[in-house]
């Protein structure tokens, strides 16, 4: 006989959904449990049986019409929802029926992370759970997020994860509803991308030759085939994740110039300095050649709209002295290696264009003077570009390093700091206001950090961060999110991510 009284123990979802009202008693979810989708609900009914199927041990079933006498679960597409937005959702629990609405296939999606925080917290490991009451109580959910964008980022391009840690970080993100991962595919480390005609780019001989972290270690080598980053994309999709490519230049660009020095400019190497050598020609055809090669094959993998070119930390001294860059400003009648750079990067831009992509970029494309077309990714909290750009017609994606650095320590940037960021700023109008697209955190791994320990800077922090970009700040305060996420806590432990509870 089924218990269907349930207790009133609270419901902690995080990001807070927009409108929770608890009811009493539970629905009891076992293998006779039917889910009733058709074809157009089918995806998000799998993603649910896909939850149980590991902790739960059964296979629950899918049907197109519901059966008599067992409790069910509805999956419905309803466009009449559509004040919803393109990724809210309804969720509505009874003691004998489930129903998840949504006027889209994302909202639907999103339904689906909500009911599964709603589950006891066993239900997130991938270990068969004995003795686990599939409960979940009754409630009414209505839910949409704030922001278009809510991205974490990745950093392939400093050190090297393997491709089975890419898809757990999409999970995790999912799991969280964000949806951009932003892919900082290559850096100073690697370019661990294949690109077809320059197999040199995965010669370990180019990696990046500094030893970090501590205690100190090399960059790992490794590196995803063309179809590998095509299941990334693939994977992500059907957790209605956009991964956003980021191919870095005209800095950052060490393991490229190493393979293939016919990229960089013909005079004397610099002392090793961070990111202050490792710039491409850009006067030259040779680099440009090659860059607009790799950004033709980055586009045939990834569909992203947004294509992100980096742009950032990269100082023109070098160009000053180069023969080819030289003779390039000449020819092209301009005054100097800024105009250069701003020339290059039009240019990349119009590439991009003609192929129905649309450029993004770290804020220094801002004062380099891109188009307003291109989309400006900020990350300088000293400079503050984000009301600029959004002033001058840029949509802009916040990526404040004050607030949204995972790889700081969380001594610099606490959870709570990261769950106090606002990302419009105070002195945009409403229609400015539109152009900030949303926030995005994120990981570098200047410091190689392993696969744990990249789980332990991310959460709890990205917990907050969803909160930000999701919930907005009308919705919620610290104590409230402290509470939950000591409820989240198990959540995430069930997932091999043990994180301090906060006080
Ligand atoms: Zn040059």
């Amino acid at each position: 006989m089924k218990s269907k009284s349930g207790n009133k123990s609270e419901i902690c979802i995080i990001p807070k959904p927009v409108s929770l009202v608890r009811g009493e008693g539970s629905f009891l979810f076992d293998s006779d449990t039917v889910l009733v989708a058709n074809e157009c609900t089918s995806a998000a009914a799998a993603a649910l049986a896909d939850t149980f199927r590991p902790a739960a041990g059964f296979i629950l079933k899918v049907t197109a019409s519901l059966p008599k006498g067992r409790d069910s679960v509805f999956f419905a597409l309803d466009p009449s929802l559509k004040e919803l937005g393109d990724e809210g959702y309804r969720l509505v629990v009874a003691n004998d029926r489930v129903t998840l609405a949504a006027p889209t296939q994302a909202g639907l999606f999103y339904a689906v992370q909500t009911l599964r925080q709603m589950l006891p917290p066993e239900i997130f490991s991938q270990k068969l759970q004995s003795g686990v009451e599939w409960g979940v109580p009754c409630a009414e959910i209505t839910d949409y997020p704030r922001f278009a964008w809510r991205g974490l980022m990745l950093d392939t391009g400093h050190d090297f994860q393997r491709l089975s840690y890419i898809f757990r970080f999409i999970d995790l993100m999912a799991m969280h509803k964000f949806n951009v991962l932003h892919w900082h595919i290559c850096d100073l480390g690697t370019f661990p991308l294949e690109i077809h005609g320059y197999p040199e780019l995965q010669n370990p001989a180019h990696l990046g030759k500094r030893e970090k972290g501590n205690p100190p270690r090399p960059v790992k080598h490794g590196f995803y085939t063309q179809d590998e980053a095509r299941a990334v994309v693939a994977y992500a999709a059907e957790r209605h994740i956009t991964v956003l490519p980021e191919i870095d230049m005209p800095g950052h660009s060490q393991p490229v110039l190493l393979a293939y020095p016919e990229f960089d400019c013909p005079v004397p190497m610099y002392e090793w300095h961070d990111f202050e050598r490792w710039e491409y020609c850009i006067g030259g055809e040779k680099a440009i050649a090659f860059i607009e090669e790799v950004l033709t094959q980055v586009m045939a993998i990834f569909p992203s709209e947004l294509i992100h070119i980096g742009g950032d930390e990269c100082p023109s001294t070098h160009w000053e002295t180069c023969p080819v860059c030289q003779e390039a400003i000449k020819a092209q009648g301009l005054k100097d290696v800024e105009e250069l750079r701003r020339s290059f990067l039009l240019r990349i831009e119009r590439f991009l264009a003609g192929r129905g992509r649309r450029m993004i970029g770290w804020d220094e494309l801002f004062e380099n003077g891109v188009k307003t077309s291109t989309a400006i990714m900020a990350w300088r909290p000293k400079v503050s570009l984000t009301a600029p750009a959004a002033k001058a017609g840029h949509d802009v994606v916040v990526a404040s390093a004050s607030h949204l650095y995972f790889d700081y320590s969380e001594t610099t940037t606490p959870v709570e700091k990261v769950y106090s960021f606002e990302p419009v700023p105070a002195e945009l109008t409403a229609e400015q206001a539109d152009k900030i697209l949303g926030a995005q955190a994120q990981l570098w791994s200047d410091n190689h950090p392993t696969e744990e320990q990249i789980d332990r800077l991310v959460y709890p922090r990205a917990c907050a961060a969803a909160e930000v970009v999701w919930s907005g700040r009308g919705n919620c305060d610290w104590a409230d999110f402290a509470g939950r996420l000591r409820a989240h806590a198990p959540r995430l432990s069930s997932l091999d991510i043990h994180i301090p509870l906060p006080e």
